[in-house]
C-alpha cells in the first residue's frame, strides 16, 4: 500500500519523482526515498515523510533522467531510514522499491547469503535486490533477471528495479499490488497510482499479476514472468488533477465529507428512474438473470466497505427478499465457505486493491460462485476480477478516513436492492417510485446536514477530553453507530465502541457514568420507542448523550443532552444521511485534539497487505 512512482526521459526526475510520492503520500508514509541514475546510483532516503526527504536532499544539485522513488507504509523492520527503500545490490548497482511482502525472503535470505551476500537491512525487500544481483550474474540483461528472480518468490509485490549497467531502463511487476505505466512522449512513467502520472499523461497501461514491463525513453516491453511477450492497450484516463486537490478545505477528509451531495449524486445518475419506480445497472446486466433468481447473496468486505455491507444486507432482505450473509473478507478467505453455483458474492471495495477482499475474490470464484464487484477505482485490480459489477462513481477518495465512498457504496447497494425488489415481483411500481424518489432526495437531505456543522464544532468542544464514546442504533442504524465509531477512532484515537442498542444491556451498560458519552441514532422508523427507552436507561445511569434525531422529533430533546437534526429518508436508506453528522463529529474531534486527520498514525489508505 505504499507508494511508487518512475520516471525515464529527457526531463530532470528528481522533482517529478517528488512531487509524485507527495500526491502519493496518503498510501503510506512512514520514510520515503529515491534512487537516481546518471553515471552512477544515487540514493537519498529518510524515515518520516516526503518533506523529510525534501528537506534532506535541500540543496543539493542531483540530477538524473532516470529515477525511482518510495513512500513506505513498513510491514518488514522498523520505519527507520536504514529500512526505507530504495534498497539495493552489494555492488551499488542495482537499485529496488517494492510494495507489498516477500513471504519467502527468510529462506531466500539464508540462501543468498550462504553464496556471499551481505544483506544490511531486516526488510522482506533488501533481499529481492540481491536475488535479481544472482540472476543477473547468469544472464546479464536486467528485464531477464528480474523474471528470473520473481519465479523464486512467494508472497505480493509492485516493483521498479534499475541499473547502472543499463541505465536506459526500468523494470516494473506486479503481482498483487498496483503498477500503472504512463505513456509520454520521449519519456515514460511508472506509478501505484494514476494519481501521480495525471499531471504528465492520461494514456495508461495496466500491469496484470504475473506481468513485468521494461520501459525505456522510447519504449514499453511486457512479458510474462514465464517470457511470453505480450500486447497492451493503452487506456486514458477521464477524471481531473483538481479532483485529487484539497481545493480550500483544510484536510481531504473534510473536503470529501462535503463533496457527498455530489458523490451520492453521482452514484445515482443515469441509473436511477424516478418515474419508472426502478433502477438501471448497465455493469450487471450481463448477469441479471443469475442474481434475480438467486437463493443467496454473500457480501463480503473488509472496514467502512464491511458497514456498508451490514446496511446492504437490510437494504436486499427487506426489498428484495432474498437472504443475504455478511462476511469481513479477511475471515471467509481462510473459512473454507460452502458455496452453491448459484450463489452471488459482491465483494465491496473502495480502492478495489484491498488484498483480503482480493483473496474473497479468488476463494469465491474457486468455489464456483458468481463473483461480482462494488468498486470505486476504476480500471482497479478488482474491477477487472470480478465478472461484473457497479461502480460507485465517487470520485478519488484521498482522506485514509473513508467518508464518500461509504455512502456512495451505500447509494449503490440501495439501488441493487431496489431494482432485484422490483424485477422479482416483490416491490409495485408504485413502491419502487416512492423508493426510488426517496433515494433521489438524498443529495439535498445530506446537504441540509451541513447547517448543524458550528453545532457540531460546540458539541466537540464539550467532548473532546473523553476517552471513551459508545455508539448505538438499531436496525440499520447499527451499522451506521459501528461506522461513527470507526471514525472516531481511526481519527481522533478515542476509544469508541458501535452496539445494537437493545444489546446494551447485556453488557456495555456497566460502562456508563457521567463520564461516558453515548451517541444515539435514533430517527423516526418502526422501533424509534425501542430507542427512546434505551436512552431512558442511559440517562437513568447519568450517561450524557447526543441524539442523532430527526427534524419532527418533539420528544427526544428532553432526554439527550445534544440534538442534531437529520432529514427523514426510508429507514433503509436512513443511515446515509444519518452517518454524516457522526463524520464530522469524528473530523472535528479529531482536528480539536491536534491529529493529523489525513495521516492517521499506523493507518494507509487502500490496504493492500494481508
Ligand atoms: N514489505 C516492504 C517493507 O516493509 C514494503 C512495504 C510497503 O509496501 O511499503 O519494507
Amino acid at each position: 500500500m505504499c507508494g511508487i512512482v518512475g520516471y525515464i526521459g529527457q526531463k530532470n526526475s528528481l522533482p517529478l519523482i517528488l512531487e509524485g510520492l507527495r500526491r502519493l503520500e496518503y498510501r503510506g508514509y512512514d520514510s520515503a526515498g529515491v534512487a537516481l541514475i546518471d553515471g552512477g546510483l544515487t540514493i537519498r532516503k529518510k524515515a518520516g515523510k516526503v518533506s523529510d526527504l525534501v528537506n534532506l536532499i535541500g540543496n543539493e544539485h542531483l540530477e538524473a533522467q532516470l529515477g525511482i522513488g518510495h513512500t513506505r507504509w513498513a510491514t518488514h523492520g522498523e520505519p527507520n531510514d536504514v529500512n526505507a527503500h530504495p534498497h539495493w545490490d552489494c555492488n551499488n548497482e542495482i537499485a529496488i522499491i517494492h510494495n507489498g511482502i516477500i513471504e519467502n525472503y527468510t529462506t531466500l535470505k539464508k540462501k543468498l547469503q550462504q553464496v556471499g551476500h551481505t544483506i544490511r537491512t531486516v526488510t522482506d525487500t533488501e533481499v529481492l535486490v540481491h536475488l535479481i544481483e544472482e540472476m543477473y550474474k547468469r544472464c546479464n540483461d536486467l528485464f531477464t533477471a528480474v523474471r528470473l528472480a520473481l519465479l523464486e518468490v512467494e508472497g505480493a509485490y509492485g516493483i521498479l528495479v534499475i541499473s547502472t549497467r543499463e541505465p536506459d531502463k526500468i523494470i516494473a511487476a506486479r503481482k498483487g499490488s498496483p503498477i500503472i505505466i504512463g505513456r509520454g512522449d520521449g519519456e515514460n512513467l511508472v506509478a501505484s497510482d494514476a494519481a501521480a502520472l495525471i499531471e504528465h499523461t492520461r494514456h495508461v497501461m495496466y500491469l496484470e499479476d504475473g506481468e513485468v514491463a521494461c520501459l525505456t525513453r522510447n519504449s514499453v516491453v511486457t512479458k510474462t514472468i514465464h517470457d511470453e511477450e505480450i500486447i497492451k492497450q493503452v487506456d486514458e484516463i477521464t477524471y481531473d488533477l483538481e479532483e485529487l486537490e484539497k481545493g480550500g478545505y483544510e484536510h481531504f477528509m473534510l473536503k470529501e465529507i462535503h463533496e457527498q451531495p455530489d458523490s451520492i449524486q453521482n452514484s445515482l445518475r443515469g441509473r436511477l428512474l424516478v418515474n419508472d419506480g426502478t433502477v438501471k445497472l448497465g455493469g450487471l446486466e450481463p448477469v441479471m438473470e443469475k442474481l434475480v433468481n438467486t437463493n443467496r447473496i454473500l457480501l463480503t468486505a473488509c472496514g467502512t466497505s464491511w458497514h456498508a455491507a451490514l446496511v446492504g444486507k437490510i437494504m436486499i432482505e427487506q426489498l428484495a427478499h432474498i437472504p443475504v450473509e455478511v462476511d469481513y473478507a479477511s475471515e471467509f478467505r481462510y473459512r473454507n465457505p460452502v458455496l452453491q453455483p448459484t450463489d452471488i458474492v459482491f465483494v465491496i471495495s473502495q480502492s478495489g486493491e484491498t488484498a483480503d477482499t482480493m483473496a474473497a475474490l479468488k476463494e469465491a470464484k474457486r468455489k464456483g460462485a458468481t463473483v461480482l464487484g462494488i468498486v470505486n477505482v476504476v480500471g482497479s485490480t478488482i474491477a477487472r476480477g470480478t465478472e461484473a459489477g457497479v461502480y460507485i462513481h465517487a470520485g478519488p477518495e484521498i482522506g485514509v478516513a473513508s467518508t464518500k465512498a461509504f455512502t456512495s457504496q451505500l447509494a449503490v447497494l440501495g439501488q441493487i436492492a431496489l431494482l432485484l425488489g422490483r424485477k422479482r415481483g416483490r416491490l409495485s411500481q408504485e413502491v419502487g417510485k416512492a423508493l426510488a424518489a426517496d433515494l433521489a432526495s438524498i443529495p439535498d437531505k445530506v446537504k441540509k446536514v451541513f447547517s448543524h456543522e458550528a453545532q457540531i464544532k460546540y458539541i466537540v468542544e464539550e467532548f473532546k477530553d473523553v476517552k471513551n464514546f459508545l455508539y448505538l442504533g438499531r436496525g440499520s442504524n447499527f451499522p451506521t453507530a459501528l461506522e461513527g465509531a470507526l471514525k472516531l477512532k481511526e481519527i481522533s484515537y478515542i476509544h469508541a465502541e458501535g452496539y445494537p442498542a437493545a444489546e446494551m444491556k447485556h453488557g456495555p451498560i456497566a460502562l456508563i457514568d457521567e463520564n461516558m458519552p453515548v451517541v444515539f441514532i435514533v430517527p423516526k422508523d418502526a422501533i424509534y420507542e425501542k430507542v427512546l427507552s434505551n436512552m431512558q436507561e442511559v440517562k437513568a445511569r447519568k450517561g450524557r448523550i447526543i441524539a442523532i434525531a430527526n427534524e419532527d422529533d418533539t420528544e427526544v430533546e428532553h432526554i439527550a443532552d445534544f440534538v442534531i437534526r437529520v432529514p427523514r429518508t426510508y429507514s433503509y436508506f436512513g443511515p446515509i444521511v444519518n452517518v454524516i453528522p457522526l463524520q464530522l463529529l469524528a473530523y472535528y474531534m479529531a482536528v480539536a485534539r491536534g491529529c493529523n486527520v489525513d495521516q492517521p498514525r499506523n493507518l494507509a489508505k487502500s490496504v493492500t497487505v494481508e
